[in-house]
């Protein structure tokens, strides 16, 4: 009640004063307060970015590490890594999951690329025994934006490697509709983004595409009249119109204090970038029943597993079954190749090792060559396999409220046609989208 009176007193206050201002004339009077604040309050933050370009006149090797960073994001990096080894560095991209080597530089190269790297994280170079972290922002002047890598090292016995994390490649969507669900699961999601408090859990391991996924659902909620705030470790896409905040656990700003502050700013949905602990998790199921719809995710295999690891974090069971309205599992799948595909006879190896309902009457499959188009691959771009759970029906509350282990919760929610990672992967299988091997990976894990 504290809250609401001091909210009504503020209000009236406020509005006294503005009622000498016409919105229009309060539009104006701010608007004229602009042109008077520092420079770089008002600017993008991309404008005070250096470019990320080959400048003729830079030295070599400032040149060099730009035009290794340039090549990397052209071939779609998710991740570069300098390794230095005794005779050569090694630069390796990780292009859709997989690492390529794209460059020996000579060992001459080695104190200089990695001295320049440091100093563009904002990184102590004297420093060469710990390992750090740090970041680099540079702005892309051909596309009028910018982009963000996350870089640290670690003092290997030849040097130190580094690698850059390329933060926010993952193609951001307009829309859900547009993340490769379909049928019931696209449905179940849609429906689930409706509710105004609940809990929407994405869960899958790193490189999944979970934070994809997340940030579409955030930005399909975004609208002036909703307050949306987002506790992450590191922020990896910067989305306007939300307030987002990288935690520091290294300073005790973690996950739950993160928390515990954006329930006084009267949010309307709040994403918390992961619940690994029992304080996480609690004041996360506690905000999503107290009237706020909020994002997580949590290190498990599958939906069904996902609820039964809130448990075990400490949260009581019908907490879980009444905050919990939906679980997204997801995994990505290597595309195969459009200029190389072809169908192959599906192998005795790979038919003793799949049980014969997951094949289900298949016999030929596809899978790339190999070609110019995929760097020899057979794979270009990557597919989201996804498994949707919604938490709504008698049963499936039932279960959980009791306690369920992951092979109960998943009974029930099989009975009630859920469609499983595996069910899911060897339909792209089927569709010829991605190949038997790809595919092995996920149904294996399960
Ligand atoms: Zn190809």
């Amino acid at each position: 009640m504290a809250k609401s009176d001091s909210g009504t007193a503020g209000q009236s206050v406020r509005r006294g004063a503005l009622a000498e201002f016409s919105e229009a004339q309060a539009a104006e009077f701010v608007k004229s307060l602009i042109p008077a604040l520092p420079q770089e309050e008002v600017s993008e933050r991309s404008e005070n970015a250096p470019p990320l370009a080959i400048v003729e006149g830079d030295s070599p090797v400032v040149q060099m590490v730009n035009a290794i960073l340039i090549q990397a994001l052209k071939s779609r990096a998710s991740d570069i890594h300098i390794e230095p080894y005794p005779d050569a560095v090694r630069v390796r991209f990780r292009v859709d999951g997989s690492l390529v080597t794209a460059h020996e530089l000579p060992h001459a190269a080695q104190s200089g690329v990695i001295s320049r790297l440091k100093v563009m994280a904002s990184l102590d170079i004297a420093e060469k025994r710990f390992p750090q972290d740090g970041r680099i922002k540079l702005s892309l002047p051909e596309k009028g934006s910018s982009i963000d890598f996350r870089m640290s090292t670690l003092p290997s016995i030849f040097g130190e490697k580094i690698v850059l994390r390329v933060l926010g490649t993952g193609q951001l969507k307009e829309s859900v509709d547009e993340l490769g669900l379909t049928g019931q699961p696209h449905r179940y999601v849609k429906e689930a983004l409706r509710n105004s408090f609940g809990m929407i859990v994405v869960t899958g391991p790193t490189g999944s595409g979970k934070t994809t996924t997340l940030y579409t659902m955030l930005r399909e909620l975004r609208k002036p009249d909703v307050n949306i705030v987002t506790a992450e470790d590191p922020v990896e896409y910067n989305l306007p119109g939300i307030t987002q905040v990288s935690v520091k656990p290294q300073i005790g700003f973690t996950f739950d204090v993160a928390l515990r502050s954006f329930l006084r700013q009267d949010p309307d949905i709040i994403l918390v970038g992961e619940m690994r602990d029992y304080e996480t998790a609690a004041i996360a199921i506690k905000a999503a029943l107290t009237g706020h719809l909020v994002f997580s995710t949590v290190h498990t295999n599958d939906a069904p597993s996902t609820v039964v690891r809130l448990v075990d974090m400490g949260i009581e069971p019908y907490l879980v079954a009444s905050a919990v309205k939906l679980v997204v599992a997801q995994r990505l799948v290597r595309r195969i190749c459009e200029q190389c595909k072809e169908e192959v006879e599906i192998s005795t190896e790979e038919q003793e090792n799949l049980h014969e309902s997951t094949l289900a009457g298949l016999e030929k499959t596809c899978r790339g060559r190999g070609c110019e188009a995929c760097n020899r691959t057979g794979y270009r771009g990557r597919a989201p396999v996804y498994e949707v759970m919604p938490i709504k029906s008698k049963d499936l509350k039932r279960v959980i409220t009791e306690g369920g282990t992951e092979v109960m919760v998943a009974q029930v929610a099989k009975r009630e046609g859920l469609r499983t990672l595996k069910d899911e992967a060897m339909a792209l299988v089927n569709a010829g989208v991605t190949s038997l091997e790809e595919a092995m990976q996920i149904i294996v894990s399960e």
